[in-house]
Formats: structure tokens, C-alpha cells, sequence
């Protein structure tokens, strides 16, 4: 055991991996009265003009709806993150069709999941909900159509710092052959093994569960940008597999590739 307190191991650790920092943002939450057009987690979308629901496109029931977020709404050093628009995620949950399915949810670009920006001068809040067919949490009815929903109000900024899988494919690793980064206390390297925001968030690092993916823009195959990630049981009450975390990534010059990818 060493003698130093918690604080200072932390303030070791992270000054060791400040190259890793990145600037994230918690979103602040509250619950009420559902208002389509709105940044949030669960509740009623708002849809384009003329659209039915966004039906799946490997079973063709109806998705549900998870998560939107109006640019208009961004942090004001963030407001550029992903472009101008309403960002939307919409996600088979079907049992059924994740079994029978030739399309596993995990990988990018996959039609049991929508993903997308909007313009939000051609949206209407007019939207007629489907009725949906399988219950999507396992304490929850079918008659639960629909998560609640949880209203961001306010952002949170927090330092966020790239997981060991993360600095691993950057060939950075907590052992003593490395320079940088010499690591002989079990304290130190416990604390450095993941310090990745767990959860919901806005841009900083993806919170890799267990290995990383390359995801690449099908226009350019350069690699995508992190833009937000989904955690398992955070402000949405949804699992994702084993305690997942969800990742939105879009191309920094062709900003119509987005695209999802469960980070397994
Ligand atoms: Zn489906
Ligand atoms: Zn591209």
C-alpha cells in the first residue's frame, strides 16, 4: 500500500495521460410534460413533413424512438459538432428481429437503425405514434409504447480521457517499457485502466466495452468522429446487450455519413 492519499494517485495518473484529455459534456436532465420539439431522451419525436414513422428496414416494424438533439441546444463552444439540424436515433428493440435478423445491431450502417439530421424548418410535431409489438424492457409492459420523456436543459463540461482500449490503438500502453508513461503501482494503473466517462455523453472519447471499432466514411474511408454516445441504463431506462454503451459517429467533411455503432 502506498501513502498517498486517492487525490494524489488521481492527480498522478492524470497528468501522466493529459495528452489524452478531451473536453466532453454531461447532459443535464429534467422529466415533464412531453414537447416534441425538443432536445431529448425518449418521449414523441418530431417527424418530417408528409413522414410516416421510420419503419426498420430489416423487419419493417416500427422503431423506437430514443434520442434527439437540436443543434440550437449544444453547448455554445460545441455548436458546430455535427452541423446544423435536429440529430435523431431511432432503433429496432424487436427480440425477433435481432434473432432472425442478417443484420447484427453492433456494426455501422445498419437498417435497424435510423440515424440522421434533420432541418428543423421541416419538421412538424403532428406525429401519430405507432403501435408498438414487442415489450422493449424487461420490467416494462407492451402498453409502454414509448420511453419517458427526459428533457436536456443544461450541459454539464467534464475532462474525459481515452480508455485503455482506446490508448492501446494508439500503441500507448501503463507497462515499463513505455518512456512515457512508466507505471510500477497497482493503485495507479487501476485508476488509469478506464477513465472514460461511462456515461451519456456529448463528443470527448467513446467508452469502448471491449474492443474498438474503425469506423470509417463509406465517401472518404476516413476515420469518423465521435459525437455522442448512449449508455446502458443512464437516462434512458434501456440495456443494451451486456451493459453496453451506444456510439454516434458521423464524417467530419461528408456530414450526411452518421451512422451508430454498439460498442461491444
Ligand atoms: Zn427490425
Ligand atoms: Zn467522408
Amino acid at each position: 500500500m502506498s501513502d498517498r492519499s486517492p487525490e494524489e494517485i488521481r492527480a498522478t495518473v492524470l497528468s501522466k495521460l493529459a495528452q489524452f484529455k478531451r473536453k466532453s459534456w454531461k447532459p443535464l436532465v429534467r422529466e415533464g410534460e412531453d414537447i416534441p420539439a425538443s432536445s431529448k431522451f425518449g418521449g414523441t419525436p418530431v417527424l418530417c413533413h408528409g413522414e410516416s414513422w421510420p419503419l426498420c428496414g430489416a423487419c419493417q416494424s416500427p422503431m423506437r424512438f430514443f434520442f434527439q438533439l437540436d443543434s440550437q441546444d449544444l453547448p455554445s463552444t460545441e455548436v458546430q459538432i455535427f452541423g446544423n439540424g435536429i440529430l435523431q436515433l431511432f432503433y429496432c428493440s424487436s427480440y425477433e428481429c435481432d434473432v432472425h435478423s442478417d443484420h447484427p445491431a453492433r456494426f455501422p450502417f445498419n437498417p435497424r437503425v435510423l440515424v440522421r439530421i434533420i432541418d428543423r424548418d421541416l419538421v412538424t410535431s403532428e406525429v401519430i405514434e405507432p403501435k408498438m409489438t414487442d415489450p422493449f424492457h424487461y420490467d416494462w409492459k407492451i402498453e409502454d409504447n414509448f420511453f419517458r420523456a427526459r428533457f436536456i436543459v443544461d450541459w454539464e463540461e467534464i475532462d474525459d480521457y481515452a480508455n485503455f482500449i482506446e490508448r492501446e490503438r494508439l500503441e500507448f500502453y501503463l507497462n515499463d517499457y513505455d518512456d512515457d508513461f512508466e507505471i510500477d503501482d497497482d493503485e495507479e494503473y487501476n485508476l488509469a485502466h478506464d477513465l472514460s466517462y461511462p456515461k451519456d455523453k456529448l463528443s470527448g472519447w467513446p467508452d469502448w466495452c471491449n474492443g474498438k471499432e474503425l469506423v470509417e466514411c463509406p465517401s472518404c474511408q476516413r476515420e469518423m468522429n465521435f459525437i455522442f454516445q448512449l449508455a446502458s441504463e443512464d437516462n434512458l431506462p434501456y440495456c443494451w446487450g451486456d451493459v453496453d454503451n451506444e456510439f454516434i459517429f458521423q464524417c467530419p467533411e461528408h456530414r450526411e455519413q452518421i451512422t451508430y455503432i454498439w460498442g461491444c
